[in-house]
């Protein structure tokens, strides 16, 4: 049983982040936002994966005016991402961003930073105080070296900074990020920052690197932390399609009992009594259940002499054997068909219990 850390709770548009609301799952479009076909095409593939709040870089006005068109048209709230020019995130508010995510200290000073709270709390828009290791107050840097596992200190002092500047303003609608591209670093600097202060956390590994390295590295950063209650929402950064950022977050979630979207599919690494073409049809099996929005499991496994023992607790599960492969249901057998039909068999007993169960 995880304890979650007691944060305040704030709203990017209809989602409650902090407070005890559920782990949000959030991914950003990397289609030019100024194109607002190609982002919209992307953020409706998001939608259906499960993402949860979506963030778009907002370059220039164009962009910002982007915002509205692509506001109208989707179900999810959508975060401006919005560096330097104060003018920018002005205009993504007014042209209906319901979050924004800048570094107060780099928009220019007290009163472009006024205008922008302003803005925020004319459209009750709340901000994300997003700071990077690269991105840290050289005097900070200075102070307190650059960020470690076993320093992580100008990291949460930059962070704190920052939302001390929104404070100041009578801001309080906040949430925090303090991203490393280093693991241990991650960890250690939320859990110090989680210890300081009780604004909700948004987590991440930067820069976490392709679809193997930036899961381990998010998973092992990602997982700590929630396991430890502390985060609130987060995304799993990847140099992907974003889909699958989407698909990493609810994985994690699942593993760690948080939360469940989807089957889960358990199935074998396949061994010397595999007879069958086990990864394609796994790979087959993977894509529809992606579709899928039941909470079953499913299991694809390499033999019928250990395969529906070892995933007895699997709601429906396929085995191949010689030329034959079976269905099992809660490990009993269901039915036995030719190999070359087990594959549109066993979908078609997938889409039958989606629509029942
Ligand atoms: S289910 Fe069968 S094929 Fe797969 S790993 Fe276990 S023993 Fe090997």
């Amino acid at each position: 049983m995880i304890l979650r850390r007691q944060t305040r709770k704030i709203h990017v548009g209809n989602v409650a982040v902090g407070g005890g609301s559920p782990i949000s799952v959030q991914s950003m479009t990397n289609t030019d936002t100024r194109d607002v076909d190609s982002t919209l095409a992307q953020i409706e593939r998001l939608q259906d994966a499960g993402c949860e709040i979506v963030r778009v870089a907002v370059l220039d006005q164009d962009a910002a005016l982007a915002i509205a068109a692509i506001r109208e048209q989707i179900c999810i709230p959508l975060i401006a991402d919005i560096h330097f020019d104060h003018r920018l995130a002005v205009a993504a508010m007014e042209n209906g961003a319901q979050g924004i995510r800048i570094n107060p200290g780099n928009l220019g000073g007290p009163e472009k930073l006024a205008r922008v709270v302003a803005a925020a709390k004319t459209h009750k828009v709340p901000i994300r105080v997003g700071v990077n290791s690269g991105s840290i107050e050289k005097d900070l840097l200075k102070k307190h070296g650059y960020p470690t596992p076993e320093n992580p200190t100008a990291l949460i002092e930059s962070a704190l900074r920052n939302v001390r500047l929104l404070e100041k303003q009578g801001f309080e609608e906040i949430k925090i990020s303090i991203k490393s591209s280093d693991t241990l670093t991650t960890i250690s600097g939320y859990q110090q920052l989680s210890r300081l202060t009780d604004y909700p956390l948004h987590l991440g590994v930067t820069e976490a690197g392709g679809l193997i390295a930036g899961t381990v590295k998010s998973s092992v950063a990602l997982g700590i932390l929630l396991h430890q209650g502390i985060g609130d929402t987060f995304r799993i950064s990847l140099t992907r399609d974003p889909v699958e950022e989407i698909r990493v977050g609810f994985e994690l979630l699942r593993s760690l009992k948080i939360r469940e979207r989807g089957p889960e599919l358990i199935s074998c690494p396949t061994c010397g009594r595999t007879q069958i073409d086990l990864f394609s049809i796994a790979e087959e099996v993977e894509r529809y259940v992606q579709t899928m929005e039941k909470p079953i499991k499913v299991a694809v496994m390499g033999c019928v002499v250990n395969g529906p023992g070892e995933a007895k607790e699997a709601d429906i599960g396929l085995a191949g054997g010689n030329g034959v492969g079976i269905i099992f249901k809660k490990g009993k057998l269901y039915k036995k068909v030719k190999e070359d039909v087990l594959l549109e068999t066993f979908l078609a007993e997938l889409k039958k219990l989606e629509e029942t169960k």
